[in-house]
């Protein structure tokens, strides 16, 4: 049951038919994996802190040193900033992983709802191990993207499944405002999965490029010849 002062804080998620105090519940029940740093993920911290996931962990394999014009200061913003926007939310510190990185991260995955992560970790093949939603996240230059893995069973892509986009870009002032723009979209896509609002198949892909504010939206089916998924879903 939501407290009074939960139900005040939410209610403009509560009065909403897809959510309602059970799917509130629900929210405060689950946990998020953050993994590196970057624009997109930042915000996606506010985010999430203000949505009301009940635990956020963040990984980070070294001291975080941030530079975007959200948390300037240093890696105590990480746990500061959101806990200032929802004293709710509790926010919890991996610094690296002890032994072998995936079997350790898929233990660590294993404790969480879902992960989000840039692609170039080995969180991806973790959650897939551990069966956790993965959320792919970059920013780059003028752009930022981010894709969804469900990664429940043999129909649902994997990232490897996937082209995923590659851009050498000098670093741009208007990836922040991309990351601003796009980070609201990726915690509602989290919000979706962890209310089990979208059964779709194939994982989302959405880009979103500053200043043009080019915003796409694209579908991504499984790869039956993926390198990753194929091969260790015949083991
Ligand atoms: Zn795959």
């Amino acid at each position: 049951m939501l407290a009074d002062e939960q139900i005040e804080r939410y209610s403009r998620q509560i009065i909403l038919p897809q959510v309602g105090g059970k799917g509130q519940e629900k929210l405060l029940r689950a946990s998020v994996l953050l993994n590196g740093a970057g624009p997109l993920q930042e915000t996606a911290l506010l985010y999430l802190a203000a949505v009301g996931i009940g635990t956020i962990g963040i990984l980070t394999d070294e001291e975080v040193g941030l530079s975007s014009v959200l948390m300037p200061e240093s890696s105590d913003a990480l746990t500061t900033v959101p806990q200032r926007l929802n004293p709710e939310c509790a926010i919890v510190h991996h610094h690296g992983t002890e032994g072998h990185p995936l079997t350790a991260l898929s233990q660590l995955a294993r404790n969480y709802t879902l992960a989000i992560s840039g692609p170039d970790s080995h969180l991806h093949d973790a959650c897939y191990i551990a069966r956790r939603p993965f959320l792919c996240v970059q920013s780059v230059g003028t752009q930022c993207w981010f894709l969804t893995c469900r990664g429940y069973d043999a129909s649902q892509p994997c990232a490897h499944c996937v082209q995923l986009p590659t851009r050498e870009e000098a670093p741009s002032p208007f990836v922040d405002l991309a990351a601003l723009f796009l980070g609201a979209q990726l915690v509602t896509e989290v919000v979706k999965i962890i209310l089990g609002l979208d059964q779709s198949a194939g994982a989302t892909l959405v880009r979103c490029e500053f200043p043009d504010l080019r915003f796409d939206v694209q579908k991504v089916r499984k790869n039956p010849d993926c390198s990753y998924c194929g091969h260790s879903l015949s083991e």
